[in-house]
């Protein structure tokens, strides 16, 4: 049953846009050095986690900014249209797994990095810890995703 110390909340800077998760259900978290991620957060990477939508609770709506990943999946990223903030992404192809943007979490001290993506991507000045799971390119998650999604059901 639900375990109440186990939702954690987040929210975009203005506070239009609020979520809450449940912090057991993340499947797994990563920075992407993407070029697409640097160039949407200003920044030398994003920090995203995985969850499957049904453990994510969004109040709010956000505007929705497409491209095309590598594999030619269409990446959607979800902002708040008031303030901006990117609050988080996914797949058109697999709408059921969110990417989170860790940095809107109110708490995110419980994060724990499993592997860095398009670590061919990241720069001097922004380089990546070496010491976890390093992919230099598209990770293929994806895949593995979907096999993880089937044992929630
Ligand atoms: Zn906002
Ligand atoms: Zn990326």
């Amino acid at each position: 049953m639900k375990d109440k110390s186990s939702n954690q909340s987040g929210r975009c800077q203005c506070g239009d846009i609020s979520y809450s998760l449940r912090k057991d259900k993340v499947i797994s978290c990563h920075h992407c050095h993407c070029k697409d991620c640097q160039r949407s957060t200003g920044s030398g990477k994003a920090t995203i986690l995985f969850i499957s939508k049904k453990y994510f609770n969004l109040k709010g709506d956000l505007k929705y900014f497409q491209t095309t990943g590598s594999m030619g999946s269409h990446i959607r990223r979800g902002f708040c249209p008031n303030c901006g903030s990117g609050v988080l992404s996914y797949a058109k192809e697999m709408p059921k797994i969110i990417y989170v943007k860790a940095g809107t979490l109110d708490d995110s001290s419980w994060i724990n990095i499993d592997s860095n993506f398009f670590t061919g991507s990241a720069d001097d000045w922004n380089r990546p810890d070496m010491t976890i799971k390093c992919y230099k390119g598209n990770p293929g998650v994806i895949a593995g995703i979907k096999t993880i999604l089937k044992s929630f059901n």
